[in-house]
């Protein structure tokens, strides 16, 4: 099937044939049609399925037939959980509206404020915001959002769960009644059903398949590895020429800088992506991945959210996801929109029923792989004459291991942890276990 037969304007079906988009996305073709007509719609897609566009294209189709095109003032509200993926709904709606006249603008907190005040007042037609800075502009009155008619949430589970409900229930609120609403979450749960509830009229469900699928594209494997043995095994893997475009995943943030470390070492020019970076950090690293700069991109889950990156070959748990979802959103990361991909996670003694309960979840087993030539019985290095003073002042800061492993199995950071994380990584490590 043809973008044509969806109804999508002319200059947007140029855009689409431009991006080198020959047919639509089964999410695509579910939404446009409702989303044109009128409807409110709450879209059950993961990322990678092409779900910005299933709402940015019907959106913009409806702005260009207006007569005289929109004129200044917000028509668009688009609200989504991270900057990452606030910058990138941003780059594929430039890519989408580059045929129309159209103004589009940015709204998120770590980066200077005044170039977003001035789009804002200037009436950017389309605004991509993150709720906290969102919020705060509008409360100074910086936002004339009366003429918004479309307003877009995406990601809505992670907004929940990142605790921004009370931010959007103050968004709403101060937009016009009479307006389209469109919501998308990569699963559908009860707490789901009450926003559509509470922000839409009548919505029509577009669902993708069970939520609980990973992208069919991608090859999922499991390496079993004592601990001690990750990075050596990740190091042999890397060794692979196929693997030209790997994502890594790590828990946590001084692990993800851990590994950035040991893979520098070894001569792998690699990026890092989480929290503790500023703003500028984190759009160069993306950048860098991009361009091809650097073959290796190490993140956390919060900051890895949404990352649209095309091309990814494998991404790798290095450290397991603690939420089956997690896993999901990870390797959604590769295999994007038919891509094909693999999805490598290294999985330690202690990780085994974690397996156990992701494979349940998902509904079938994962492949166990062994790499070739790799010396599984090597001995863990001997401790370095610093470590004792090292695990000493990490301890400290961490809380104790027993702390530690509470708060694992309660799923709850340790309260030195919470002082050390940001607000959007805080909030997702609180999240409940679904
Ligand atoms: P999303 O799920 O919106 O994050 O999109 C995932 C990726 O698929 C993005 O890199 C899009 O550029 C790409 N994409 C979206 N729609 C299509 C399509 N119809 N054909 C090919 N690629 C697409």
């Amino acid at each position: 099937m043809s973008f044509l037969p969806l109804g999508l304007d002319a200059k947007i079906l140029k855009a689409v044939q431009e991006a080198g988009y020959t047919e639509p996305t089964p999410i695509q073709s579910a939404a446009i049609p409702p989303i044109i007509g009128g409807h409110d719609v709450i879209g059950i897609a993961q990322t990678g399925t092409g779900k910005t566009a299933a709402f940015t294209l019907p959106i913009l189709t409806k702005l260009a037939a207006q007569p005289g095109g929109p004129g200044r003032g917000t028509r668009v509200l688009v609200v989504a959980p991270t900057r990452e993926l606030a910058v990138q709904i941003e780059e594929n709606v430039r890519i989408y509206s580059k045929h129309l006249p159209l103004t589009v603008a940015t709204v998120f907190g770590g980066v200077g404020e005044g170039p977003q005040i001035r789009a804002l007042r200037g009436g950017a037609n389309v605004v991509i915001a993150c709720p906290g800075r969102l919020l705060d502009l509008m409360g100074r009155q910086c936002a004339n959002f009366s003429n918004v008619k479309y307003l877009v949430l995406d990601e809505a589970d992670r907004m929940l769960d990142m605790g921004f409900l009370p931010s959007i229930r103050r968004i709403v609120q101060q937009l016009p009644k009479q307006r389209q609403t469109l919501m998308f979450s990569a699963t559908l749960s009860k707490e789901i059903e009450a926003l559509t509830h509470e922000f839409q009229r009548a919505p029509k469900m577009v669902r993708m398949g069970r939520c609980s699928n990973p992208v069919e594209t991608v090859t999922q494997l499991v390496y079993e590895v004592p601990k001690h043995l990750k990075t050596p095994l990740l190091l042999h893997l890397l060794r692979g020429p196929e693997m030209n475009m790997v994502l890594v995943f790590s828990r946590m943030k001084h692990g993800a800088d851990r590994i950035a470390r040991q893979l520098e070492q070894k001569g792998i020019r690699q990026a890092t992506l989480h929290s503790n970076r500023s703003q500028n950090q984190r759009l160069r690293a993306l950048k860098d991945f991009k361009s091809g700069a650097v073959r290796v991109l190490v993140a956390t889950d919060i900051a890895a959210r949404g990352i649209d990156v095309d091309g990814i070959s494998h991404v790798v748990n290095y450290d397991f996801p603690m939420h089956a979802e997690d896993y999901i959103h990870r390797i959604g990361r590769t295999g994007r929109a038919k891509a094909i991909g693999d999805a490598i996670s290294f999985v330690t003694p202690e990780d085994r029923g974690e397996l156990r309960a992701l494979e349940r979840f998902i509904g079938r087993g994962i492949v166990r792989k062994r790499a070739d030539d790799f010396n599984y019985s090597a001995a863990a290095p001997a401790p370095h004459p610093d470590d004792n003073k090292r695990q000493f002042t990490h301890q400290q800061s961490q809380g104790s291991p027993k702390r530690n492993a509470q708060s694992r199995r309660s799923n709850q950071p340790s309260p030195s942890h919470r002082a050390g994380s940001s607000n959007q990584e805080r909030s997702g490590q609180q999240r409940r276990r679904r």
